[in-house]
């Protein structure tokens, strides 16, 4: 869903000159859940901006859905940021007058879809991140928790199948962190490729894959070995 292939990122130039990726190569596959963990500064949010095609990298190939971004138009990556990547950033960015559902709805009715399809497919993303009895709640009467999954409904309303969320759980107390990233499991789980970026060890548990990243380069990568709901003796 999801390749970047040695892809490197140089801000600014000369002397100034900053080395934010160096030969980053990932590939992400559909229903895969990814956390990438790394020291501030080290790279991790021009990793995202760079996937969601928001950037431009210096040198390397960044493919979403199979498609090279460098190939693309203007227009064409435009319709790829609304019809198939969902972005989650820490603050949650709902808008206050609408209601939960309404907000879910926005990027369907922005991408054209009728009102009533949007209402739809808002309300099913909702139920299907277990917020139905929250669709007519504005963003004031929900906890943070709630406002963050509200966000992440809204991020993988309609088909959108890459999931960008930069420390979600962030501005969250550990139990709603815990339940953003099962949000965003649950995402994964119907077939929705997800880049998390935390600091927090015990979330990145949630992924399939911890992707370790300092000073622009992939360190390590893991799969860990045990989750927390397996540690409950859970299925996830
Ligand atoms: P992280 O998300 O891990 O904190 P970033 O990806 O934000 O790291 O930043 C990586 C490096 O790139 C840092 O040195 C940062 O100062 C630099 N950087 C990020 N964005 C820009 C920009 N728009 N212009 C210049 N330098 C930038």
């Amino acid at each position: 869903m999801l390749e970047l292939r040695q892809v490197s990122k140089v801000y600014g130039l000369g002397a100034a000159e900053v080395h934010a990726l160096r030969e980053v190569s990932l590939e992400v596959d559909p229903g895969m859940m990814v956390a990438v963990m790394g020291p501030s500064g080290s790279g991790k949010s021009t990793l995202l901006t760079i996937a969601g095609s928001l950037e431009e990298p210096t040198s390397g190939q960044v493919l979403v859905a199979g498609h090279d971004l460098a190939t693309m138009s203007r227009n064409d990556k435009a319709r790829l940021r609304r019809q198939s990547i969902g972005y989650v950033f820490q603050d949650f960015n709902l808008l206050p007058g609408l209601t939960g559902a309404e907000n879910v709805a926005l990027p369907l009715e922005l991408d054209g879809v009728s009102a009533r399809r949007a209402r739809e497919a808002g309300l099913r993303a909702l139920d299907a991140l277990g917020l139905a009895d929250r669709a007519s709640n504005y963003p004031d009467q929900l906890s943070g928790g709630e406002r963050q999954r509200v966000a992440i409904a809204r991020a993988v309303v309609g088909d959108r199948q890459l999931l960008l969320a930069d420390e979600p759980s962030g501005a969250l107390d550990s139990e709603n962190g815990e339940t953003v990233m099962r949000m965003i499991h649950a995402a994964c789980r119907q077939g929705v490729a997800a880049v998390v970026v935390t600091h927090d060890a015990q979330l990145a548990s949630w992924a399939d894959r911890v992707v370790f990243i300092r000073d622009g380069r992939i360190v390590d990568q893991t799969a860990p070995a045990l989750g927390p709901e397996s540690l409950l003796g859970q299925d996830r």
